[in-house]
C-alpha cells in the first residue's frame, strides 16, 4: 500500500539512456572489445537487477560484481550470465563459488591453493581472472611476480585462466604513471611464457581509461562503470566524444512554505543567518535519504527551473532552501536535487563538487528509503 503514496524523495533511472549510452560506448571502441559491465553496489545504486537485464540486452559480455551476494542476485536473474567478482574472496566464502558459478579474482598463490583444493573436491572446473598490481596497491599481484602466479594457476588441476586484468590507479589524472602501468602490465604478460593472449579476457580500461586506450596491444576488453550511466570520470576529450547522458536523477518535492525575518536563523547549529526577509521552502529530504549533510549552506536545488540555495545544516529528513526570487512556490511542487528541470540543471558532478566528494560516491550514498522509478 504504501507504494501507492506520493513520492517524497526519488530517483528516476532511465533505462533507454543506459542501453543508447552502453551502445555509444561501444561504438566508439574497436569492434574486438569486449564489454565489462561494472554492476557492483547495486549498479551504482541504480537497481542491479533492472540495469543489468538493459545491459546485457545493450550487448555486455561479461558482468562485474563486488561481492558473492551482488553475484548470487545476479545470478538469480540470468541464470547462464556471465559473472566475474572483483573483490578478494573470504577463505570461508571460497566453497560457495561454485553455487554461483561465478569467476574469481586471484591475487595470491595461497588464493590458487584454496580455490583449487575446493574446484577438485567438488571435481568441478573454476573460472579465474588473474590481476595484476601495476601500481594501484590493492588487489592482485605485483607485477614483477606475476609470472610465476600464472604459471601456479596453469599448473593447477582444476582452476581455468580466463582473464587477466589491472586496476589503474590516476587515469584521471596522471597520464604518464597510467602509462607506465600499462608498460608493467604488458611487460608481465610477456614474460608469461605460452600465454594466448587471444584466448583471454585481457582488460584494464575502467571509465576514465577510456582517454588513453590502447587498442592495438593485447587490450581486449574494458571494464566500465561510471560512465555507462552518463557521468565523465574527467572532462576527456575523447570521453566527452562519446556522448553518454545521465541515467539517474534524484528528486524531492516542497513539504511547507514559509516566510522568516531577517536576523533569524535557519536549522540545526544555527550556522546560517537570515540576510533578508525570506520565503523557506522546506524540502521533504535530507541526508536519511542520501542528500549529504557537506551540502549545508553549500548546495543548491532547483524549483520551478531556478537555482535555489540551501540554507542551513541539511537535516536527516529535511532540507531548507530559499525561495525568496523564486514566484508561486506552493506546497507539492518538484525539487531537483541532481537533473533536469524547466531548462536548468544540476549535474551529479557539480553536486558531488558542492559535498566534497566523487561521482561515484554520491551514487552509493542515495539510501535504501529512496524509490527508484525506471523509464
Ligand atoms: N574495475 C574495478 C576493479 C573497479 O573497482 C571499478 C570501480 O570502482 C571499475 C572497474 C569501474 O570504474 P569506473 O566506474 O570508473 O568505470
Amino acid at each position: 500500500t504504501a507504494s501507492r503514496l506520493p513520492l517524497r524523495c526519488w530517483a528516476e533511472i532511465d533505462l533507454a539512456v543506459l542501453e543508447r549510452n552502453l551502445r555509444l560506448i561501444r561504438a566508439s571502441l574497436p569492434a574486438h572489445m569486449r564489454y565489462v559491465a561494472v554492476v557492483k553496489a547495486d549498479a551504482y545504486g541504480h537497481g542491479l537487477h533492472q540495469t543489468a537485464a538493459r545491459l546485457m540486452h545493450a550487448g555486455a559480455d561479461l558482468f562485474a560484481v563486488a561481492n558473492l551476494a551482488e553475484a548470487a542476485s545476479l545470478r538469480e536473474l540470468g541464470p547462464g550470465w556471465p559473472i566475474l567478482l572483483l573483490s578478494a574472496l573470504l577463505p570461508d566464502e571460497a566453497r560457495h563459488v561454485l553455487d554461483y558459478d561465478v569467476a574469481v579474482t586471484i591475487s595470491s598463490a595461497e588464493e590458487v591453493d584454496r580455490l583449487d583444493a575446493v574446484a577438485r573436491a567438488a571435481s568441478r572446473e573454476l573460472n579465474v581472472h588473474l590481476k595484476i598490481d601495476t601500481g594501484m596497491g590493492r588487489l592482485g599481484v605485483w607485477h614483477e611476480r606475476a609470472p610465476a602466479l600464472y604459471q601456479k594457476i596453469i599448473a593447477s588441476t582444476n582452476l581455468r585462466l580466463a582473464g587477466v586484468f589491472t586496476h589503474f590507479s590516476s587515469p584521471d589524472d596522471d597520464p604518464v604513471f597510467t602509462a607506465e602501468q600499462r608498460r608493467r602490465f604488458l611487460a608481465a604478460l610477456q614474460a608469461c611464457e605460452g600465454i594466448n593472449l587471444s584466448s583471454l579476457f585481457i582488460h584494464a580500461d575502467n571509465s576514465a581509461g577510456l582517454e588513453t586506450i590502447e587498442v592495438a596491444g593485447p587490450f581486449n576488453a574494458v571494464r566500465i562503470g561510471l560512465l555507462q550511466f552518463g557521468i565523465l570520470p574527467h572532462n576527456g576529450a575523447l570521453l566527452s566524444q562519446v556522448h553518454a547522458e545521465p541515467v539517474f536523477s534524484f528528486r524531492t518535492r516542497v513539504g511547507l512554505v514559509k516566510q522568516l525575518p531577517a536576523g533569524s536563523t535557519v536549522s540545526y547549529g544555527r550556522t546560517h543567518t537570515l540576510s533578508r526577509d525570506t520565503t523557506v521552502a522546506i524540502l521533504t529530504a535530507g541526508y536519511g535519504d542520501g542528500v549529504p549533510r557537506a551540502l549545508s549552506n553549500r548546495g543548491q536545488v532547483l524549483v520551478r527551473g531556478h537555482h535555489c540555495p540551501i540554507l542551513g545544516r541539511v537535516t536527516m529528513d529535511q532540507t531548507i532552501i530559499d525561495v525568496t526570487d523564486v514566484p508561486g512556490v506552493v506546497a507539492g511542487d518538484e525539487a531537483v536535487l541532481v537533473g533536469h528541470q524547466q531548462g536548468a540543471q544540476i549535474d551529479l558532478t557539480e553536486f558531488s563538487r558542492w559535498a566534497d566528494t566523487i561521482p561515484w560516491e554520491t551514487l552509493c550514498s542515495v539510501t535504501k528509503r529512496v524509490p527508484r522509478l525506471y523509464k
